[in-house]
């Protein structure tokens, strides 16, 4: 059955679910405060890159069930069912998330509401967020119709954002147990083709919702900084993490997936998201319960310095007019985002201690030079590692992960690799005379390169 629906903040997460919903027939309305991102989608561009979208995004314009408005009052009047998608960034000088976005969309937009509602929240938010709201949706609602606010938590990752939100591994909606809506039946309405296809669907009040995502990234993030912490010990004792890796990843109980050793997670969510929760539990006189990501917090970031640390010491202890190449800005691959990117990070660490950093990548271009406008940019792999006296792959996309070491070699001044991702074949790199460096392998290869 077709739904009227808005979604209010479109940005990465609000414009690839505002698209899917269209394409599973719902007739929706994409709300955002930046003009510039609403002319665009409005005329089938997606603002940022991210495969699949740009398609169903035209298709669904073109079939007259998506449209994008900057207003509250057309949203009101159009939707019974919002969902809330805006940003929830890090405070300034805190740990703590930013809610000013969410509760500006209820101060926004209860009081323009005319009918039966409900309210799901997909952002990221710290646990009991969405209890305050509903009380606030309570206290604003101007007309007697009073909205129901759920809290459908989003798991979708950029570069595969189309395909999680159409086929997503599982569907959480949290209600207010103290006063039942309707909130489990519109949402059962809304996703009711994932429901056919199979995804489960989990109920549950609204702080283990919110609690499902907070938990989940912060076990990711935990996994990641298991592996780094093990390529730490690796790299003094002569092991290599990746067979490690290989090896206790066929364990059914540990899994080899998010065990890749590297230069650590970023991006718009995982950082300020473990951060968030840490700020949280403190809050509710729990912060022993998460201390450990304090811990796993500094593993990642000593990943981003360590990185820097070890590139000067192959180029003879400092980095003072040295040329470096970076492979790589977005936080991840097919993505253009480099919100908390360690690659950004650790190219502005490497430019600061002296080195000439020039940077490549296939789609963050434009956004890296935005927030790091001193660094260089080339437009090509072989551009950027022109007489460069290192080559660091910091994003695993595939151009980079099939170089061709006989290639690189005719371009460089010095042949020494750092393959921040662990995603080159090393043998490859060093038979072809380079000495090769993978976070917590034991592999080389001349260091006279
Ligand atoms: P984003 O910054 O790309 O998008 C947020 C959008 O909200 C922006 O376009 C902004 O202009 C808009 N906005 C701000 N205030 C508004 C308002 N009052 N009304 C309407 N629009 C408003 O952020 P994002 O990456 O899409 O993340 C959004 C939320 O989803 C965050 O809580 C994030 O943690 C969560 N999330 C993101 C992802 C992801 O992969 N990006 C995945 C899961 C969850």
């Amino acid at each position: 059955m077709t739904c009227r629906i808005s979604v209010l903040g479109v940005g990465y997460l609000g414009a690839t679910h505002a698209a899917c919903m269209a394409e599973l027939g719902h007739e929706v309305m994409g709300v955002d405060t930046d003009p510039a991102k609403l002319s665009k989608l409005a005329a089938g561009e997606v603002p940022f890159y991210e495969p699949e979208l740009s398609e169903i995004l035209q298709k669904n314009i073109s079939a007259g069930r998506l449209t994008f408005t900057s207003s509250y009052d057309d949203a009101a009047a159009f939707a019974d069912v919002h969902f809330i998608a805006v940003g929830t960034p890090q405070k300034t000088g805190e740990l703590a998330a930013d809610l000013t976005y969410v509760d500006s969309v209820i101060d926004n937009l209860v009081p323009r509401l005319r009918k039966p509602t409900t309210i799901f929240g997909k952002s990221t938010v710290p646990v009991g967020t969405a209890e305050r709201l509903g009380i606030k949706a309570r206290e604003l609602a101007e007309h007697g119709h009073i909205p129901e606010v759920a809290w459908n938590p989003e798991f979708l990752r950029e570069g595969y954002a189309v395909k999680d939100t159409l086929q997503p591994d599982r569907l959480v909606v949290g209600v207010d147990k103290n006063t039942p809506g309707r909130a489990i039946e519109v949402a059962k309405r809304v996703y009711s083709q994932l429901i056919k296809d199979g995804v489960p669907f989990v109920e549950t009040d609204l702080a283990t919702a919110e609690l499902v995502k907070t938990s989940a990234n912060a076990f990711l993030a935990t996994k990641i900084s298991f592996i780094n912490a093990m390529a730490e010990i690796c790299e003094v004792s002569g092991a290599d993490v990746t067979e490690l890796a290989d090896a206790i990843g066929y364990d059914t109980r540990i899994g080899r997936r998010f065990l890749n050793a590297g230069i650590g997670f970023g991006g718009g969510c995982l950082p300020k998201d473990i951060r968030a929760f840490m700020a949280r539990a403190g809050e509710l006189g729990v912060d022993q319960a998460l201390t450990f990501l304090r811990e796993v917090d500094n593993i990642n970031m000593r990943r981003r310095t360590g990185t820097v640390d070890k590139v000067r010491t192959l180029l003879g202890g400092s980095l003072v007019g040295a040329k470096i190449a970076v492979l790589g800005a977005a936080f991840k691959p097919e993505s253009d985002d480099v919100r908390d990117s360690p690659a950004l990070n650790i190219a502005g660490q490497a430019q600061l201690q002296g080195a000439t950093v020039t940077v490549y990548d296939p789609k963050a271009m434009e956004n890296s030079r935005r927030i790091y406008p001193t660094l260089i940019y080339a437009s090509s792999v072989e551009k950027a590692c022109e007489q460069a006296d290192a080559i660091m792959v910091l994003t695993e996309w595939r151009e980079f992960n099939e170089l061709e070491p006989s290639k690189i070699s005719k371009l460089v001044r010095k042949k020494i690799i750092v393959d921040g991702r662990n995603c080159l074949d090393a043998e490859n790199w060093i038979d072809h005379g380079w000495y090769y460096y993978g976070p917590g392998r034991s592999l080389s290869g001349p260091i006279d390169a």
